[in-house]
């Protein structure tokens, strides 16, 4: 569903993605970790061609991802047709990013209807149905602002799904969550890799990787430094970089 290739990312004279070769099989799912400053968010959002690469190339479900390439060399593709893109690929941020003025039912609505076309009345019983999957069909009425933040998470991950995207994206979904909170955003997610979704996490959650993860990477300074199944990495690191790391998250 996914493939990376030699992926290079650089902020002015800073390069922060520094060769990145990756592949997500259909319905799988990939565990993304690493310190600070490693390169987890600026990968996701060049995934979703949020951010100009500077070199390498990214297909997701095949296609070239933000750019057309003609004789070896690649051509930025007009936002019309990245926006196309992007609609097939979900985000969810650590912030929850809902649009606070309007309903979680609205929220979700939002872009199927604007972006999709879809007719109002089909798009309202879509949502009704996301909002059951997360557990919130009784809160559709609500503001983000009546929500805990583990709800305003939930709703987010529906109003994802609502665009029927072939990949979604998560990018610390919990880490702005009060601890007693993370559980719920965690058992969505893991009923939407049960569903057979292809997703890629960046989590500081090992259990969840553990247990839900097909791959897990390590990153750091903008490279992979180890790969593998998340139970053979989480309990053999074989990267002195990794056993540290995870001697400290732990
Ligand atoms: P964290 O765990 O803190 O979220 P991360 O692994 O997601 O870290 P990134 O956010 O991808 O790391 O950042 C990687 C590097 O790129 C950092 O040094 C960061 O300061 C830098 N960076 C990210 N976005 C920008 C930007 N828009 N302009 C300049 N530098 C940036
Ligand atoms: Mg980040």
């Amino acid at each position: 569903m996914v493939r990376i290739r030699g992926l290079r990312k650089s902020f002015g004279t800073k390069e922060v993605l520094c060769g990145i070769d990756m592949d997500v099989q259909a319905g799988s799912v990939m565990c993304i970790i690493g310190p600070s400053g490693s390169g987890k968010s600026t990968l996701l959002s060049c995934i979703n061609h949020l951010e100009r690469i500077d070199g390498g190339r990214m297909w997701v479900g095949g296609e070239l991802v933000g750019y057309r390439e003609r004789a070896g060399k690649l051509y930025e593709l007009p936002e019309r047709k990245v926006a196309k893109m992007r609609a097939r690929i979900g985000m969810v941020f650590q912030q929850f990013n809902l649009f606070p003025h309007m309903t979680a039912l609205q929220n979700i609505i939002e872009a199927p209807i604007r972006v999709k076309r879809q007719p109002p009345a089909e798009a309202r019983a879509k949502a009704m149905v996301l909002l059951e999957r997360v557990g919130l069909a009784d809160r559709a009425a609500a503001f983000p602002s009546q929500l805990s933040g583990g709800q305003q998470q939930r709703v987010a991950i529906a109003r994802a799904l609502a665009m029927e995207p072939q990949l979604m994206l998560f990018d610390e979904p919990t880490s702005a969550l009060d601890p007693e909170l993370v559980g719920e955003v965690l058992a969505v997610m893991r009923d939407l890799a049960a569903t057979g979704m292809t997703m890629m996490v960046v989590t500081h959650e090992l259990s969840f990787a553990r247990e839900v993860g097909d791959d897990l990477v390590f990153m750091a300074d903008g490279l992979i430094m180890e790969r593998g199944s998340p139970r053979t990495v989480l309990a053999n690191p074989r990267e002195p970089r990794t056993r540290e790391f995870l001697s400290r998250v732990l």
